[in-house]
């Protein structure tokens, strides 16, 4: 079967054909540091983590790009009340972010480009926009002409019946009532961040960014553009009109969007009391791999609705998962199976394939791990479970949770004083003074700490 995902381009299945036979190059549009990222954010990104990992899974080269988008309104007008350099502001909040991408084991993209830093590339990019008549000043800001480009509207599919001949938005962001020729550099403001140019003082708009820092590191044509379905215009518009306008060839294969996160039914806001970071829920007590299993369970163009409830079900499926592959490397092999355990996991690794060639349907993979689960549990009951069919398992979730990593928590380290204790009590064990090896491991429990003592060791675990 051939892998087939939604373009947003055509608004129906396209056959994933990769520009290059083995390698696929995804843009993905990344955060403005200026806070920490919502979960909202993280559904966006875990969407981009799990496209990125299921095409390595199908053995494809992946180089993926996602831009740090660090010189904008927010960031500036934040760096300002705190009165830090913009630099300083955002490298806090980009940190941050890396920190929030490792607790949610997503795996990091090979470039994070910082518009700060490719202020030459955009500017090359608006000098081919002005040769070619796409561009013009006014009050010492850059604007593109959308009525110079003939496919402007193309993803969105925006009314183009109202726009008004030179009628301009200075904001980034916009709605679709407000289809305007849009901004590429703004003039300097007082008191504001600028760098000199040929167009004059003053920085980037958003949109440019992207254009610039995309074909810089992925060429003028590259296969996968993703972002949140809110970016589709004008954002991505944009990015398609300044890329194809400047190069005179197609610019992204395929646009892959997210539908957005709600929390309890509503759409996030501060002032309702239901907008949380991913460290609001950490703090909470949540655990990450159960927030991971939540944002990435739900197909990534349905809209996730995060609830309690919710995010009580992921803590149980999580548990669920990690008992069982615990159980599961426990277990004794049976010598006396002649069951066709083989089949149901050729299966199970057919189905899970199936399912994620067809637009990343990860909820259908779920729910045949679940079964196989319940199917294992069975076997493992009735002591017929054999060493090759348990090694043959153990290999098909590997390779699994080489796209959903839940499997296993994040090793922890252990405080110093945990591990003098375990050591005190092995000892006591092996002077086969079990009384004090009991009294200890009460400590340890005491301390959150439980101690399994296993065929193959000590085992130890943080409670929650
Ligand atoms: P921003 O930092 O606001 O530019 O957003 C970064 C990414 O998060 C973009 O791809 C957005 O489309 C996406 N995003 C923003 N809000 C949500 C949401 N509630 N649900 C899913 N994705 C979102
Ligand atoms: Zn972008």
């Amino acid at each position: 079967m051939s892998i087939k995902f939604h373009n947003t381009l055509t608004r129906k299945l396209d056959e994933f054909v990769p520009l290059e036979e083995k390698t696929v190059k995804i843009y993905s549009c990344g955060p403005t540091v200026y806070d920490y990222a919502h979960i909202g954010n993280f559904r966006s990104y875990v969407f981009t983590d799990l496209l990125r990992r299921f095409l390595k899974y199908k053995g494809f080269k992946v180089i993926q790009v996602m831009n740090i988008t660090d010189v904008d309104d927010k960031t500036i007008k934040r760096s300002q009340e705190q009165k830090v350099s913009l630099k300083e502001y955002t490298d806090r909040f980009t940190n941050a972010f890396f920190e929030d991408l490792k607790t949610l084991g997503i795996e990091r993209a090979d470039y994070y480009p910082r518009a700060t830093e490719h202020i030459n590339e955009m500017i090359d990019l608006i000098k081919r926009l002005d040769s070619a008549g796409y561009t013009y000043l006014s009050d010492g800001s850059v604007y593109f002409k959308i009525s110079q480009f003939k496919e402007y509207g193309r993803l969105s599919r925006v009314d183009l019946a109202n726009i008004k001949q030179g009628v301009r938005v200075d904001l980034d962001e916009y709605t679709k009532d407000d289809v305007k020729d849009f901004v590429l550099w703004k003039g300097k403001k007082e008191g504001e961040p600028f760098w000199d140019t040929p167009y004059g003082p003053g920085r980037p708009g958003w949109h440019i960014e992207c254009s610039a820092m995309s074909m810089k590191y992925l060429g003028e044509t590259f296969d996968i553009h993703t972002g949140g379905e809110d970016l589709i215009f004008p954002h991505h518009e944009n990015e398609i009109a300044q890329s194809v306008a400047a190069t005179g060839k197609p610019f992204v294969k395929y646009w892959l969007h997210c539908s957005h996160l709600i929390v309890e039914g509503e759409k996030m806001s501060k002032s309702k009391g239901n907008f949380f970071t991913l460290r609001d829920l950490i703090n909470r007590g949540a655990s990450s791999k159960a927030i991971r299993y939540l944002l990435l369970s739900t197909h990534y163009r349905k809209q996730l609705n995060f609830t309690k409830e919710s995010l009580n079900a992921a803590h149980a499926a999580i548990d669920k998962l990690q008992n069982f592959y615990q159980v599961l490397l426990d277990h004794k092999p049976s010598n006396n199976s002649d069951e066709p355990f083989q089949k149901a996991l050729t299966e199970l690794l057919g189905f899970f394939d199936a399912n994620l060639e067809d637009d990343l349907n990860i909820s259908g993979c779920l729910g045949y791990l679940f079964d196989l689960m319940s199917e294992t549990n069975r076997f493992m009951d009735s002591d017929i479970l054999t060493q090759n069919n348990k090694n043959s398992l153990i290999q098909a979730l590997h390779r699994i949770d080489s796209i959903l990593n839940i499997l296993k928590e994040p090793e922890k380290e252990l405080p110093e004083e945990i591990k003098v204790l375990i050591g005190q009590r092995e000892k006591a064990r092996k002077d086969k003074d079990f009384k004090l090896a009991d009294e200890i491991r009460q400590k340890l429990k005491e301390k959150s700490v439980l101690i399994e003592d296993t065929k193959e060791g000590i085992r130890w675990k943080i409670l929650k």
